[in-house]
This record gives C-alpha cells, sequence and structure tokens, in this order.
C-alpha cells in the first residue's frame, strides 16, 4: 500500500531545519506484514529527543529512514502466526521489540532484547529486512511519523479503547522510560529524596513517577522556567539550578539522581548531586564518543550506584497496562506532557522546536 512517512535523508544538516530540512514527507510503498507482524494506522506521534539525535547526528543511524519511534494506532491487518491481537485494536508501539527467547528476554529484561537491538541498530523489523520502498530503513522497529507502519508484534503492546490515540502514544517512550527509571531502575519508595535532571518527556515522566512513589523531596534541575513550573505541578516539590543547590536541599545529596539530558556534564553534575549511598540513574543518550568522568573514588569508597536505565528497565507488555490503568485512575496526567499537536508536514519545524528546548511532547498527527 502506499503510505506518507516523514524521512531523514542526511544527517549532520545545520539548524533551523525548517531551512536545511533534513527531513521531508514522502510517499513510500509499505508491504504487507509478513508472518508475526502487523499492520497499524498511526493515530498519533510524539516527537522524542531520540528523533532529534539522529537527525542532528549524534545518534548514528542507517539512512535513509522513515524517523519516530513513540505512537499509537489501530490494528489493521495480522501477519500469519499472531493470535493474540485483533483487527481494530488499539496498541502503542514500543521502541524495543522483544523477541521473547534470547537470553535477556528469558532473564525478563525484554528492553535488553539482543535480537531487537541488532534490528534497531541495522534499521530493520526484528525479523529481518525492511518493509519500505526506496531503501528507506524503519526507526527502532516503529517509524512512528507514518499514516501506516508494519510492525513485529513484539514491538505492541495492546491497550483499553478508552485511552485515546493522542494520549496512548506517549506510553511507548516518554512514560514508559521516565516512570521505569524511578520505579524499575531503582525502587523509589515513601520520603525518598529524588532528583530529575532535564525535564523533557522522560524527565517530566520521571516526576509523575517519583511523586507517585512518595518521593520527598522531589527536586528539579532544567534551564526552562516554565518546564520547571509544569515539574511542580506534576509533584516536584523544589526547583535547583546548581549541584551546591541541591547538597544543601537534600543535607549532602540527594537518595536518587535521575539524569534526563543525555550530556557527559549532566551527568557528572548529577553524580555531584547523589548522596553517600545513593543512585544516579542515566537515562538519556550521549553521542557514542563521548566519555563520562567522574571521582573513581567516590564511587568505592561512597558505596555509590551508577546505573544505566534503558526503555525504563521495562517490560512494556507488563507495564504499559499497569501504566494505562494509573492513568484511568487519575494518578498519572501523561496529557499534560503534550505542547503541541501538529502535522507530518510539520516535522522540521517541531525540531528546530525541541532543539531550542521550548517543547516538551510535540504530537505529530497523520
Ligand atoms: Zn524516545
Ligand atoms: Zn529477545
Amino acid at each position: 500500500m502506499l503510505v506518507t512517512s516523514v524521512v531523514l535523508s542526511e544527517a549532520g544538516r545545520p539548524r533551523p531545519y525548517t531551512a536545511s530540512k533534513p527531513v521531508e514527507v514522502r510517499e513510500l510503498t509499505l508491504e504487507r506484514p509478513r508472518a508475526g507482524e502487523l499492520l497499524v494506522r498511526v493515530e498519533a506521534s510524539g516527537l522524542c529527543h531520540s528523533d532529534l539525535s539522529v537527525v542532528d547526528g549524534s545518534r548514528p543511524r542507517p539512512l535513509p529512514m522513515a524517523l519516530g519511534h513513540e505512537a499509537a494506532g489501530i490494528v489493521e491487518e495480522i501477519g500469519d502466526g499472531v493470535h493474540d491481537v485483533a483487527v481494530g485494536d488499539r496498541v502503542v508501539l514500543v521502541f524495543v521489540p522483544s523477541c521473547g527467547s534470547c537470553p535477556e528476554c528469558s532473564s525478563g529484561s525484554p528492553a535488553l532484547c539482543r535480537r531487537g537491538a541488532a534490528s534497531n541498530t541495522a534499521g530493520e523489523l526484528l525479523r529481518g529486512g525492511t518493509r519500505l520502498s526506496d531503501g528507506v530503513h524503519h526507526h527502532l522497529g516503529v517509524s512512528a511519523f507514518s499514516s501506516h507502519v508494519v510492525v513485529d508484534r513484539g514491538s505492541a503492546v495492546v491497550v483499553p479503547p478508552e485511552v485515546q490515540g493522542q494520549t496512548a502514544a506517549l506510553f511507548g517512550c516518554a512514560l514508559l522510560t521516565g516512570t521505569g527509571a524511578v520505579e524499575s531502575t531503582v525502587q523509589v519508595r515513601p520520603g525518598d529524596s529524588v532528583v530529575v535532571v532535564g525535564l523533557g518527556g522522560v524527565g517530566l515522566s520521571a516526576v509523575m513517577g517519583a511523586h507517585l512513589a512518595g518521593a520527598d523531596p522531589l527536586i528539579v534541575v532544567d534551564p526552562v522556567a516554565a518546564k520547571r513550573s509544569l515539574a511542580m505541578e506534576l509533584g516536584a516539590t523544589h526547583v535547583a539550578s546548581s549541584v551546591e543547590e541541591v547538597r544543601d536541599l537534600t543535607g549532602g545529596g540527594a537518595r536518587y539522581v535521575i539524569e534526563a539530558v543525555g550530556h557527559e556534564q549532566a551527568m557528572a553534575d548529577a553524580f555531584a548531586m547523589t548522596a553517600r549511598g545513593g543512585a544516579t540513574v542515566l537515562v538519556g543518550l550521549p553521542h557514542p564518543s563521548r566519555m563520562l568522568s567522574i571521582p573513581a573514588v567516590q564511587v568505592v569508597a561512597e558505596a555509590r550506584q551508577v546505573l544505566g536505565s534503558y526503555m525504563g528497565s521495562a517490560a512494556p507488555q507488563r507495564d504499559i497496562p499497569r501504566l494505562v490503568g494509573l492513568w484511568q485512575s487519575g494518578r498519572l496526567p501523561v496529557e499534560r506532557l503534550t505542547s503541541a499537536v501538529l502535522s507530518l508536514e510539520d516535522a522540521p519545524a517541531a525540531l528546530d522546536a525541541l532543539a531550542d528546548g521550548v517543547a516538551v511532547r510535540q504530537l505529530l498527527i497523520p
């Protein structure tokens, strides 16, 4: 079938992207789903910093690539061998397809599925190859900025029809990653001091998750005042602008510090904000060439942990329905993350707004 997709042809072009046009809306031919796959009509997708990282070249991927990895939609066709999804189901798409049988999947860590990681790096679907014409690759098995997508069954989580597409989309990356960092990578308990550094969609989701878990104080750090205000509305108790301020507010450092910026200096600052015996959780994705420098002796002598958190250490088939339940009971106001609702043609301007730091989650509607 013919579909429209936002396709990145070259990474690293100068900003503004509205002028350099690294992405354009193209008409492509999409194959029908093979065995184990689904055809999904995309209802809404969210623009995430990981999309921008592919565009600016800090996350190198095979090109051309149909971008986007956070979306929800309606299943329109089912490949052979899929028996637990029905046509008409609403699904949230997730950015690591899990095979269910590799060592990582078998040990309960589907976010680390090794086959999913390999197919994502290759720009292919989990079962190999691409389903798009003109040599266009898939972004993280999803390619969300499209009218329709073919995805592996392991990239989709069925959700109740009550959660509309524009809300459901945000569960696939921002919410899963942010809440997972505080409830799966570490287990925040009532009264634990928590700092969240970087208030994009993932950071603000971490704020929501930490608030729900009873974090106190819950301190946020971000240069943009509007994002700090939103974080306070979502449950943060304090804002801070420096390592010293955080250490003062927490009496020497926080039990948990979540870094959601993806820059090595922010990571080092997050480490410096962490208490003796505490954990620094790294969620943001820096350029692969960047190295992290922290005082090695503190890791040992202060019994500190530095933990990476990919996709919130989550198990999407378990966690997304649970998170949707919390949304249904009013305890996870996910829609507060949406800062704009745009069309696929608006993708270059939306990338500029994200790079400027002013946007939280911009939804693209095909
Ligand atoms: Zn993302
Ligand atoms: Zn696997």
